[in-house]
């Protein structure tokens, strides 16, 4: 998974799994709180679903979580790459969490 932004500046070469939010859009109803609660701007509202627009600066602490009232936010380790400087990320080498 390769989510860009324009808040992207470095990007590594392999792939880690990262503690990501998921939304569930058969429950998102859009109400945005979700993305007012996300301060580095990770979150937008596209096509009236919730959506994880810039994964990369995710800091993976879960505020988004706690604001929705629908419970639509889960978290899941997604393998993607970018900057592990941001969020909480794992290796996984064959098929063993390192
Ligand atoms: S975990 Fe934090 S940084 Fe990531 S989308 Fe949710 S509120 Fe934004
Ligand atoms: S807070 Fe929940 S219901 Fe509202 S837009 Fe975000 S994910 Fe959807």
């Amino acid at each position: 998974m390769d989510w860009n932004c324009e808040a992207s500046t470095t990007w590594g070469t392999s792939y880690f799994n990262k503690w990501l939010p998921v939304i569930d859009e058969e429950v998102c109803t859009g109400c945005g709180l979700c993305v007012a609660a996300c301060s580095p701007n990770c979150l937008d509202v596209v096509n009236g679903i919730a959506m994880l627009t810039c994964a990369q600066t995710c800091g993976s602490e879960e505020h988004c979580i706690g604001e929705c009232p629908e419970d639509a936010i889960h978290m899941q380790w997604i393998p993607m790459k970018g900057d592990t400087n941001v969020g909480q990320w794992r290796i996984v080498v064959q098929g063993l969490d390192a």
